[in-house]
């Protein structure tokens, strides 16, 4: 929370149907949700169901351009469905396709080149946390992309911070360690250029729902959340869209 413009996106992961694109429609349809965005991150069959009310955002990439690379989606193809934000190295695509952060690197390439949004996805397992890594381990994922864009593009970014022992276990970061990884984050792009350091949107992202939103967003460097259990619920997703706004 602070001046920077906040942003909640929801990662249906691999859940969702058609009528939950219904519902999520109507459910903001009636909602003013002023000098903020919203962003669903539906699977890839629904992006062109949408109807303009949410910003749409994909939850993987190719990391190539086009041509034979079955399975795969473009970023042009995404550009055809208004799709504007893309995550890149979500935890759950590092562990089950072992993407390694060289890789995620060359996703995050391939969306700024498009003129996309990458939502950058960063974040420890609690063995790293234990024991005192912790900050060498989220450096270690980020130099890994800036070295292969360079820091001028972070202007473009958004990450999020999402450790990994709080996806999908209720067991959500405390604020105060939320804001003790999302300063440091800030601080270590600081090192290579103040002002996007500034003006990077820092996401949380792990166990938000309705009751704990507003406490993390109104921690000074987090600036609104990455949602995924809580984003399946279009009641308790607008909850925590209101919790930012
Ligand atoms: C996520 O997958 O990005 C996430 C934060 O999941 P959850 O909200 O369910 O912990």
């Amino acid at each position: 929370s602070n001046s920077r413009r906040q942003l909640v996106a929801g990662n249906w992961k691999m859940n969702g149907d058609k009528a939950l694109v219904d519902k999520v429609q109507k459910q903001f349809a009636a909602a003013t949700l002023n000098n903020m965005d919203v962003v669903i991150c539906p699977p890839f069959p629904y992006l062109g169901l949408f109807d303009g009310k949410v910003k749409l955002g994909s939850q993987n990439i190719s990391q190539f351009e086009s041509g034979a690379h079955t399975g795969e989606v473009s970023v042009a193809m995404l550009k055809e469905f208004n799709c504007q934000y893309v995550i890149v190295g979500h935890s759950e695509r590092r562990a089950d396709n072992n993407e390694s952060s060289s890789l995620v690197a060359l996703k995050v390439e391939q969306v700024l080149n498009a003129y996309l949004t990458p939502i950058l996805c960063v974040g420890e397992p609690e063995d790293v946390r234990d024991d005192g890594t912790l900050f060498d381990y989220i450096a270690a994922q980020l130099d890994t992309v800036l070295l292969k864009v360079g820091i001028s593009q972070f202007a473009d970014i958004v990450l999020a911070y999402e450790p990994i022992w709080a996806i999908g276990t209720g067991k959500t970061a405390s604020p105060a360690q939320a804001q003790e990884v999302h300063a440091f984050i800030r601080g270590h792009l600081a090192k290579q250029d103040n002002n996007i350091a500034a003006n990077i949107v820092i996401l949380y992202g792990g166990s938000v729902k309705g009751n704990n939103a507003q406490e993390l967003f109104s921690q000074a460097d987090v600036d609104g959340g990455l949602i995924g259990g809580a984003s399946l619920n279009p009641e308790d997703f607008l909850s925590i869209c209101q919790a930012a706004n």
